[in-house]
This record gives structure tokens, sequence and C-alpha cells, in this order.
């Protein structure tokens, strides 16, 4: 039997491999930091060889909630991603139970989305005429931080995804946001476009993406901590895009994200900056109400707590732009598990449905162009 994790965003250490049925492994931390959650690896093994792999230090990870009634993710073609239902977590370890139907079996905390996925993204969406690809910058690591700019219209629209390179629904969810902005028989898309130039990052953080991180950049840097001051140094990735920003403008910011703990899709805003107004609040609830139309996987009912006014974290994204723009900024989450409401037994939370939801958000996004422009 062989385990490995030397591939893209691969990330495992084998402790013990000598026993089939007492497999011990571990997590490793992302680079210069304590956080560590995500995992990639793959064994080979005879097939229908009886499977016990334990992740012995999944109870001392960045967020061990996540690991309550989480399923993993394995795949044979690399293609689709299925959940392993034998999945238990008990304080300590997190053990996956399993029999291989064939020799190479991959798990993963989420189905992966590669660096030469993104590549391909980027370079399928400049093929439209109405696409700009543009390089902002380079990481620690000597990676692009790509942009692509779409469409003429007077609004700036801005969205991000995978500052939290583990949180590959993010990229899944913009490759599905991009299919449905650039498919010429969207008339809400053309439309969008007309009213709207928009700004996609993909991936804010490429170097942690390949380097198996949960949360950090190269240096260990939490990149969703870095909007109020980026430096070259630790945090090029945000000072770059920051950049950007500031030259052209933001009327509307969406940053996408994963959470690793709640079981539902929601958004968090920008309610405790001291800058927020109701001008604000009404463009959210315009937001809201049509994304409630929009998908039934989108819910308002749970999320995270609203800060107190003058208490938001202004290192944050969402926080940061919103007061910095004056503008509407919304943190999107989606679930590593799945969303408990319409629950997947087969896939969870998976690629697809992070692509449709990707597709559905054009709009709400298109009903708050209404109201601004
Ligand atoms: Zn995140």
């Amino acid at each position: 039997m062989k385990i490995s994790d030397n591939f893209d965003s691969g990330n495992i250490r084998v402790i013990d491999s000598s026993n089939a049925s007492d497999i011990k492994l571990e997590i490793k931390h992302d680079n210069e930091s304590e956080f560590f959650q995500w995992f990639h690896f793959r064994v080979q093994a005879p097939k229908d060889t009886r499977l016990k792999l334990q992740i012995t230090n999944a109870g001392k990870s960045a967020y061990t909630p996540g690991w309550e009634n989480y399923k993993a993710c394995a795949s044979y073609d690399r293609e689709e991603w299925f959940r392993v239902e034998e999945t238990s977590f008990d304080g300590e370890t997190l053990t996956i139970d399993f029999e291989n139907d064939f020799n190479t079996v991959y798990f993963s905390y989420f189905a992966p989305y590669s660096h030469e996925r993104h590549l391909d993204l980027l370079s399928l969406a400049q093929l439209d005429s109405r696409c700009e690809l543009e390089s902002l910058g380079e990481t620690l690591d000597g990676r692009d931080m790509s942009l692509l700019k779409i469409g003429h219209g007077p609004k700036k629209v801005w969205m991000t995804a995978r500052q939290h390179p583990g949180e590959s629904m993010a990229e899944w969810f913009v490759e599905g946001f991009l299919q449905r902005l650039l498919d010429t028989n969207e008339s809400l898309s053309i439309k969008a476009l007309e009213m709207a130039t928009f700004y996609v990052v993909p991936n804010m953080n490429p170097d942690g993406s390949v380097r198996g991180h949960l949360r950090t950049n190269a240096a260990g840097v939490n990149l969703n901590r870095e909007w109020q001051d980026p430096s070259v140094e630790k945090s090029p990735e945000v000072f770059f895009v920051r950049g950007k920003m500031d030259e052209v403008g933001v009327d509307i910011f969406l940053d996408i994200h994963g959470d690793e703990n709640l079981p539902y899709n929601f958004v968090a805003g920008s309610e405790g900056n001291l800058s927020y107004t109701n001008e604000i609040a009404e463009l959210e609830s315009t937001f809201k109400e049509a994304f409630l139309n929009a998908s039934p996987d989108f819910q308002t009912n749970v999320g995270y707590p609203i800060d107190a006014r003058g208490e938001s974290n202004m290192t944050v994204a969402t926080n940061a732009i919103g007061d910095r723009f004056n503008c509407m900024a919304y943190t999107l989450e989606m679930p590593f598990k799945d969303n408990i409401e319409m629950p997947c037994p087969i896939y969870g939370w998976s690629p697809k449905r992070s692509e449709a939801l990707g597709r559905d958000i054009l709009l709400p996004i298109h009903a708050v162009l209404k109201k601004i422009l």
C-alpha cells in the first residue's frame, strides 16, 4: 500500500500505513502557520481492501465542529467526488472507513479545484471578446494574480474568491458565475454587462491552493485579515487587488468563501462599520430577497452573528472594502458539509451545486444594479 500527497493541493502526513485496517495519518499545518484542516491524498492498495484511515490530529485542527456530521470526499477518476458515508469523528480522530473498488482512490476535504483548472478557466474566459485577462502582479511563490475584467457598464462589480485556499467550493462557484455571465444566450447577463463592468478574481490565493493550505498564503498570512494594511512582502495578493480597486472603484463587492461548520449558504455584511448606512441596508435587503427567489439553496435564517455598530474587524475584506468605497459588501459562505435543508447523501455540497449557486447570484446582483444605476 502507498499513500501520497506530492501533487497539486496535496496534504497528508503518513504516521503508520503498515496495516490497512489501522492507518494513522496527520494533516500538515499551513506553512509558517498553526492553521490546518485541508487534506487531499491518494491511496494505492489492492482493490476491495478494507481501509481504515484515521486522521489523528483532527481534534486539534482549526475548526473542530467542522468534523461533526462531516463526510469525507473521495474519487476514483478525480472528476466525480462522492461522500464517504462511513466517516466519523470522536473528538480527536477523524476516521474514514472505506472499501476501494479500484486500486487508486483519492480523498479530500472538499472536491479540489486545481491550479491547471484555474489557468484553463482564465484562458477560456479571455476568448470572449467582452473579457480581458489581466495580471496584477506576482505572489510570493511567483504565480500570477489574475483578474478578469468583463463588460463596459458604468457600475463596478467586484467578486473575489478563495482568499482561504482550502475553500475550493469558492472557485467552483466562480466558474458557474462566469459560465452564466459570459453566456451570449442569457438576456440577464447581456443586461448586467450593460449596467456594470465585472472584475473577477477567481483565486485570491493561488500559492496556498497549490501548497494544500487551509487558510493562509505561502508566508502563513491569513489574507482576509490584511485588507486594512496589505504589503508586498506579506500579502501581495491583497496589495495588488486593493490597488486595482482604488484605481477603478467598487460599487458592489462579493467575497466568496466556504464555512467548515455551518451546513447552510448565507451572506455576512458590514453592519458593524461606522460608515454602514440605511441605503446599504436597503440594498442588502434587495439582494437577499432576489437571492431567495433565485435559489432555494440560499437562506437568511442561519449565519454569523451581526457586529454591533463600530465593532467590525476592519482587516476583513468585506468590512474594509464596504467602508473604503461606501458600497454594499458581502461575504458569501457555502458549506463544506451540505445544505442541511436540501441534503444530498451521495455528494453533499458539491462542485455542481456551487456552480449552480454561482449562476444564480447574477439575479441578486442585477436587482441591486437596478437600484443603484
Ligand atoms: Zn473563508
